[in-house]
């Protein structure tokens, strides 16, 4: 275990914030990850799991160890001629997992294609695309507990997934992911097409009966064309929540907007777009300085060069308080800051 000290995180979140972490240690092993507990629990440190850095936001240098997880490895569970379970280990990539897959000839993950980050991350905020969240496919999720520092492995229905969350993402310090398991099919024309962009690139392509490869290489064009690359422009993708509201809430504002884009959310509540509330309080395409809102994606906040942490959270926040007001919803922070 090698521990590095103050290290610029620039080149590991995709917002390309410059942040101090005082320490600094690549992970990539089981073993070593006891090791580094042990060190923060001798030395009472501050740590910071990372990933991918594609959901975090450094506000600030880092006063403790960041373990950046590298622990890498595919392994086939179980197989037959329908379905395969997969364990991937945490620090492999999410959309090489993807492609391998698929090359693989086997299907489930297609719809999740070209999202950043890592494995280890993926049921943290359950992360979620064009129809698809990886909670569909996880079997289960296999943990260290960080204070017993025992392996665990938490089934599908131990994981509380909901939208963006899970149990992981609820007590953050306990568990720390070191592997995940996956249930793949094998069955090529069974994908999901019921996300409307994707029917229309499809038709577009004159695709009548697409496979997997065919969906991701259609996701990986919808995404290309809306989405900024955060090597070109540093974003974190999606920077809020869709808001959830009442049905009460949601009466009053279709009165006033009836435009308004919703959809059904469980407890019968109402999902509205996080993106529509920001354009129609005026941020869409807007810059300040450094930072800004992107012109093709209003949920996407970015960063044009220069921008320190700090000046993306008062952006963040002046777009919360102007929502908050025009339309009384509360936008919630996806990005994990720190
Ligand atoms: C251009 C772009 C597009 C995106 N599109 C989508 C999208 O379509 N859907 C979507 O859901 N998300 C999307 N995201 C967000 C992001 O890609 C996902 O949240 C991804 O899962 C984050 O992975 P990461 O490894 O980069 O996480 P990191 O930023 O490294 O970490 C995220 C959080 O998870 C914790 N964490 C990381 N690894 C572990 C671990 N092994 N154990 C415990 N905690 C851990 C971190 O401490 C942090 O709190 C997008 C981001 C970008 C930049």
């Amino acid at each position: 275990m090698k521990i590095h000290n103050n290290i610029s995180l620039k080149a590991y979140n995709t917002f390309g914030i410059e942040s101090i972490a005082t320490q600094f240690v690549e992970i990539d092993s089981i073993d070593a990850l006891k090791e580094v507990l042990k060190y923060i629990e001798d030395h009472h440190l501050n740590y910071y799991i990372l990933g991918g850095g594609s959901n975090t936001l450094f506000s600030q240098n880092f006063d403790g160890i960041v373990i950046h997880l590298q622990i890498k490895g595919i392994t086939i569970i179980k197989e037959n001629s329908n379905a395969v379970l997969l364990k991937v280990c945490a620090g492999e990539n999410w959309h090489e997992l993807v492609m391998w897959s698929l090359a693989q000839g086997y299907t489930g993950l297609e719809n999740l294609a070209l999202i950043p980050g890592n494995v280890g991350s993926s049921p943290i905020q359950n992360i979620g695309a064009y129809g698809v969240e990886v909670k569909d496919v996880i079997d289960c999720v296999e943990v260290m507990e960080v204070t017993t520092q025992s392996i665990q492995k938490i089934m599908h229905s131990e994981c509380q997934f909901g939208y963006r969350d899970s149990i992981f993402k609820k007590s953050k310090r306990k568990y720390i992911v070191t592997a995940v398991s996956f249930n793949l099919k094998k069955n090529q024309s069974q994908v999901n097409t019921t996300y409307g962009a994707i029917q229309s690139v499809l038709i577009q392509k004159g695709i009548v009966q697409p496979t997997a490869l065919d969906i991701a290489n259609t996701v990986i064009q919808i995404r290309q064309s809306k989405l900024p690359d955060p090597k070109v422009l540093g974003n974190s993708g999606s920077f809020f929540k869709n808001p959830v509201i009442s049905k009460t809430l949601f009466s009053k504002l279709q009165s006033l907007f009836p435009e308004i884009p919703h959809y059904p959310a469980p407890d019968d509540q109402v999902k509205l777009a996080a993106g529509w509330l920001i354009e129609q309080a005026g941020f869409k395409g807007k810059r300040f300085g450094e930072v800004g809102v992107h012109e093709q994606q209003a949920l996407v906040l970015v960063n044009y060069g220069n921008a320190q942490g700090t000046e993306v959270v008062a952006l963040a926040q002046k777009i919360q308080q102007t929502v908050l007001t025009q339309f009384g919803v509360t936008l919630e922070m996806e990005v994990n800051i720190v």
